[in-house]
């Protein structure tokens, strides 16, 4: 059984627990692998409805792709490695953020007092504003003094008013017409010039994600994910931690599943410790890690062959994060920059202006967000050799880091063991071809983690589809 759910009905479950809601037959003994949203949710709703869930997890700490980063940094400093902001419109994430009393802060996004620096030129976000032909790019008529992101939000209009109509059945027929589309085909469609692409590449951050899915882009501006956001105050590693006091006995940390097997009455999870082999029994499992790691696990009664064949195709995306620890708020001192990010052509990309720590003087500057290509490019290059490449660029938009740089850190999502990238990303088509397929249990092993929702890449898909699981096996016999 793999019913969806709607997001307010997960919304109660977080609330009332799964037992007020839905029939059990009896109390299960659950293996749980992975500790990330998913697998805590999942455990955490079992336990409170009466069931046995034991959680393998391969590191030694919990939250996977939530990683606050507090080494090297100086104490009361830290960097979001993995997720750093939430869309107050995910429910289901703001329900958990609630239920655990978690206190959040506005993220912001757009700031005008940024830079925006392409073509060798550094100009203020609210000057491109103003007048977007500053930038130099060549389109057309039609597009003239238009900023790509204005463009962009005019040109999926008819598609979001269909959606504000229709409901359901309105995303239904989208995901029909459009699957077969990456982003730069609807934009070709759409008869945007090359020049405006190139704008919306390098502006709206979608120059190296161009052939992904046009789905995975419209869900995320569609639902309004980037206008109202916020983050968790002293970090995002308080959410995962936040399941501890209740679950924190019932993980086992440094297990890492090697090898899975069932027969019709349990599942039997190997794995693997510092000290040796183990393997852990029980009436079900949740396997949460991502699809590039358990493309290594030895599967001893093979799936189906249409979930071997999503696990070997679904494409993930590559993510870079480059940290700075520095002696001096800069960029709020001298430039007057309080949140926000700058946009560059650099190698650098994306530079987002922390606006936590204040109390220690410090700053922490995200000083490089990449993906794709973007990203994989700064996986080539040893640790201290991205710092310095960092550094370089970002003098360039701010001479400043030069003095006052002390410290500094880098994750690479796709070079992660326990993540193999960061997060799933559709091709064109794949979400026909292997959604479904995805989320469908095989026997008594169920699927959950973001990549088994489509809130991919969100806080927001990891617990959907742990809480899917959670419920399917709690009615299961
Ligand atoms: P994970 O968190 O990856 O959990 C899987 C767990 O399995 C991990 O703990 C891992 O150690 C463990 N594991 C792996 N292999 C094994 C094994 N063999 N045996 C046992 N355990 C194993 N979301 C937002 O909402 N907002 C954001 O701002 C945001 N930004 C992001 C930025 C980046 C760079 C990345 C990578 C993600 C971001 N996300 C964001 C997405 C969000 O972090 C994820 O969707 C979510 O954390 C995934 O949770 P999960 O439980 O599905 O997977």
């Amino acid at each position: 059984m793999h019913t969806e759910h709607s997001i307010p009905e997960y919304v109660n479950v977080v609330k009332q627990g799964i037992a007020k809601r839905f029939k059990s037959e009896r109390p299960k003994k659950v293996i749980i692998v992975g500790a990330g949203l998913a697998g805590l949710s999942a455990a955490y709703e079992l336990l409170e409805a009466g069931h046995e869930p034991l959680v393998l997890e391969a590191q030694h700490r919990v939250g996977g792709r939530i990683y606050t980063m507090r080494e090297p940094f100086a104490r009361g400093l830290y960097g979001e490695a993995g997720a750093m902001r939430i869309p107050r419109s995910h429910e289901l994430t703001m329900a958990y953020t609630d239920k655990f009393g978690l206190q959040t802060c506005d993220f912001i996004m757009g700031n005008p007092q940024a830079h925006v620096y392409v073509g060798g030129i550094k100009r203020r976000l609210a000057e491109v504003q103003e007048n977007p032909e500053l930038l130099g790019f060549e389109v057309s008529e039609v597009e003239k003094g238009k900023l790509s992101g204005f463009y962009w939000e005019q040109t999926i209009r008819p598609l979001v008013e269909k959606i504000e109509k229709e409901g359901e059945a309105g995303w239904e027929q989208i995901y029909a017409e459009y699957d077969q589309y990456s982003v730069r085909e609807f934009l070709e469609l759409k008869g945007w010039s090359e020049g405006m692409i190139e704008m919306f590449g390098l502006l709206n951050n979608q120059e190296a994600m161009m052939n992904s899915s046009f789905l995975e882009l419209f869900r995320e501006d569609g639902g309004n994910y980037y206008t109202n956001m916020c983050q968790i105050v002293g970090g995002a590693d308080n959410l995962p931690c936040a399941f501890l006091p209740t679950l924190g006995h019932r993980i086992r940390y440094g297990a890492r599943m090697v090898a899975i097997d069932q027969t019709p009455d349990e599942v039997i999870v190997h794995y693997q410790t510092r000290v040796g082999r183990f393997s852990a029994r029980g009436d079900y499992a949740i396997i949460t890690v991502p699809f590039p790691v358990l493309r290594h696990v030895e599967v001893l009664k093979p799936f189906s062959r249409a979930k071997q064949r999503a696990i070997r195709q679904l494409h993930y995306d590559a993510s870079a994060k480059i940290f700075f620890q520095t002696r001096r708020r800069f960029w709020e001192e001298d430039d007057g920059i309080y949140g926000g990010g700058t946009v560059t052509d650099l190698a650098i990309r994306n530079l987002y202006y922390t606006d936590y720590g204040k109390e220690t003087g410090r700053g922490i500057l995200l000083a490089s967000y990449t993906w794709s290509e973007d990203a994989q490019r700064w996986g080539s290059l040893l640790p201290h050799e991205r710092i310095e490449q960092a550094i370089e660029n970002v003098a360039v938009i701010h001479p400043q880091i030069r003095e006052e740089f002390e410290t500094g850190a880098s994750h690479m999502w796709h070079d992660d063991p326990y993540a193999g990238g960061a997060f799933a990303l559709f091709d064109p088509g794949q979400q026909t071809l292997l959604h479904d397929e995805i989320i469908k249990p095989e026997g008594r092993i169920h699927f959950a983690g973001e990549h088994a929702s489509l809130y991919h890449a969100w806080i927001q898909g990891a617990f959907e589809s742990g809480l899917r699981a959670a419920i399917a096996i709690h009615q299961s016999p």
